[in-house]
Parts: C-alpha cells; sequence; structure tokens
C-alpha cells in the first residue's frame, strides 16, 4: 500500500498524476476543497451577501457542487437555492432527482424544481418522438439549449443573483476544444469562470466553481464524502462530438498529465491577451417571445420549439 504523499500517515486512496502525489481520504478532501476555495477567490465568483442558484442533477458533478459550496458560503456568508430542471426523461432524471432531494435533505436545503413541460410545453420525450418523425437534430442539440433557458428562467425567477453549474476541468477543456474546432469565435469569448453575456435584463450569470477540478476528482470526492448521487446514462445521450474529444483528451491526459488544466489556463491567457470586444453589447436583442437577452430576433429556445411545433412528419432527413 502507498502511504500518503501529504500526511505520510495514513494508507493513499488516490493518485493525482498531474501533481504526481497519492493521497489519502482527508488529505484528498481537503486538496479538492481548497482548489474549489482558490478558484472562487481568484475569480471572485462568490462573494458575500450573494444569492446563488445551484444548478443541480442529481449526478456526481452538481453533487459534489452543492457539497462543496455549503461549506464554502457558509465561510463567505452567501446564500444557496438548489434547481432541478426536470427534462421529462422517464426513468432517468426522476432517479436522479430523488438523488438531487435526498442530498438537499441532507444538508437541509429546499431543492426547487422546474420542468421543460412547464416551460416549453413539451418535455424530451415528447421531443425525442416529434424529432424522431424529422431526424433533424440530436437530442442533445435541443435539451441542451432547453436546459439553459429553463435554468436560467428559474435563477431569475428565484432573485438569484449568480447560477453556479457543475462544469468540471473535463467539460471545460472539451468545450475550448470544441469551440475552437468548429471555428467559434463569438462563443468563445463568452466562454470561462463567468459566463453569458455579462449583466442584462433577465440574464443571470452563471459561475464555475469546479473548473479546475476533474470529472474523475467529483466522483471520488462524492464517494468518500457519502454524497448520494445517480450513475446512469442519459438513454438520449448523442453529443458524439463531445464523446469522441473526451475520449481523446483522457489519452492526450493519461500519457501527459495536467493537459487538462492547461488547455483551460492556456485559453484564459490568450482570452486576457484578445482586444476584440466578445459580443458587443449594442448587438444584443431581447428575444421577442419570451424575452430572454439574444442576438436574434427570437432566442435559440424559442426557435426550437417552434421548430418542433411546425416540423412536417419526414420531410427533413438526418442533417445532425
Ligand atoms: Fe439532455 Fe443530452 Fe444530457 Fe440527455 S445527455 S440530459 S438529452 S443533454
Ligand atoms: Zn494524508
Ligand atoms: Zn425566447
Amino acid at each position: 500500500m502507498v502511504t500518503c504523499t501529504k500526511c505520510k500517515k495514513r494508507d493513499a486512496v488516490v493518485d493525482l498524476g498531474y501533481t504526481g502525489s497519492d493521497l489519502c481520504s482527508p488529505c484528498f478532501i481537503a486538496y479538492f476543497e481548497h482548489r474549489v476555495f482558490k478558484t472562487n477567490r481568484e475569480f471572485k465568483l462568490i462573494q458575500h451577501g450573494d444569492k446563488i442558484g445551484v444548478g443541480v442533477s442529481g449526478g456526481k458533478d452538481s453533487a459534489a457542487l452543492l457539497f462543496v459550496l455549503t461549506k464554502l458560503t457558509k465561510h463567505v456568508g452567501a446564500q444557496l437555492i438548489p434547481i432541478l430542471i426536470d427534462e421529462g426523461i422517464t426513468g432517468y432524471r426522476d432517479k436522479a432527482a430523488e438523488k438531487a432531494q435526498a442530498l438537499c435533505d441532507k444538508l437541509g436545503l429546499t431543492l426547487h424544481r422546474l420542468s421543460y413541460k412547464k416551460v416549453f410545453g413539451i418535455s424530451m420525450d415528447e421531443t425525442v418522438k416529434k424529432r424522431d418523425k424529422v431526424k433533424w437534430r440530436g437530442a442533445c442539440s435541443y435539451c441542451g439549449v432547453f436546459r439553459k433557458h429553463a435554468l436560467n428562467k428559474a435563477a431569475f425567477d428565484l432573485g438569484c443573483d449568480k447560477l453556479a453549474i457543475g462544469h468540471n476541468a473535463d467539460d471545460m477543456a472539451q468545450t475550448i476544444l470544441m469551440n475552437f474546432l468548429k471555428s467559434e469565435p463569438a462563443r468563445f469569448m463568452r466562454f470561462g469562470a463567468f459566463s453569458g453575456i455579462t449583466e442584462r435584463d433577465k440574464f443571470v450569470m452563471r459561475i464555475k466553481p469546479l473548473m479546475y477540478v476533474t470529472e474523475r476528482e467529483c466522483a471520488i470526492y462524492c464517494t468518500l464524502r457519502d454524497l448520494p448521487f445517480h450513475l446512469q446514462e442519459c438513454p438520449y445521450s448523442s453529443d458524439s462530438f463531445r464523446g469522441e474529444l473526451k475520449d481523446f483528451l483522457n489519452s492526450v491526459e493519461e500519457k501527459h498529465p495536467g493537459s487538462k488544466f492547461n488547455i483551460i489556463k492556456s485559453f484564459l491567457s490568450l482570452k486576457e491577451l484578445m482586444v476584440a470586444a466578445p459580443v458587443s453589447e449594442k448587438e444584443l436583442k431581447h428575444c421577442a417571445k419570451c424575452g430572454t437577452p439574444c442576438s436574434g430576433e427570437n432566442c435559440k429556445a424559442c426557435l426550437l420549439t417552434e421548430e418542433l411545433k411546425n416540423a412536417p412528419q419526414g420531410q427533413l432527413k438526418n442533417r445532425k
């Protein structure tokens, strides 16, 4: 058995390849929480008096996020409001929601829920059935847009100052590469520890306190802290490009530990150096239907729900 590199007393349970250290359970927990606290200080994410919406799904990342934020906000003096978005995926989100509820009960927090059905008039189960008739987009193309919109709406309606989401270092590195490979500079400029369009009407700034901890570390943290979380994969998972990048980054990380963090750090340094303004505030409008800030006449969520309503059966071919 390897001894913990830090305390040199207990048996190590985690091998942190990129630091060259092996940590015991208490030392790993302290390390994980220190990383999140440090990210919070560095980017001034959560500050005294903030009302923070927290996106929870029942999965490991958001479970780790909510738990570590309860410690952080006690220290900083901020309020947490857990929010669960129910996509309407039978047998999946309902099961995960039970875990999210159990975690909130454990922490003494009230879980707020909002469903796609309520916001958009259509659940993901129904979206997939409609989408199957036209083979237009992958399920995640709808779901990602809907979730972002619904989370923002819930956080805004609950009067949150910021919305914390469970994006970890793996998600960050994948998104940076994806935006790069798809040549989407405007998205690039809006991406970071804070993301979104800056402070605007009806928009709640998203923050990513887990950006410097990996997916694996979130899972280990949840296990060592004995937090309830749901492991099952979504039956509609369709984002194959992200999946390919995930595999690619994992193989690079294995050979060159620390690569995921280096991608994030390089991106943030580059972003600082860029002179061009992100997306001019003047170019931004509000959706004519729902009032969400967007760059066109309607926001993406309204365009997609309209597309689903009007989709003629069997006319469009596979254009994912
Ligand atoms: Fe939605 Fe895709 Fe996530 Fe399933 S995998 S919950 S469809 S974004
Ligand atoms: Zn130790
Ligand atoms: Zn809209």
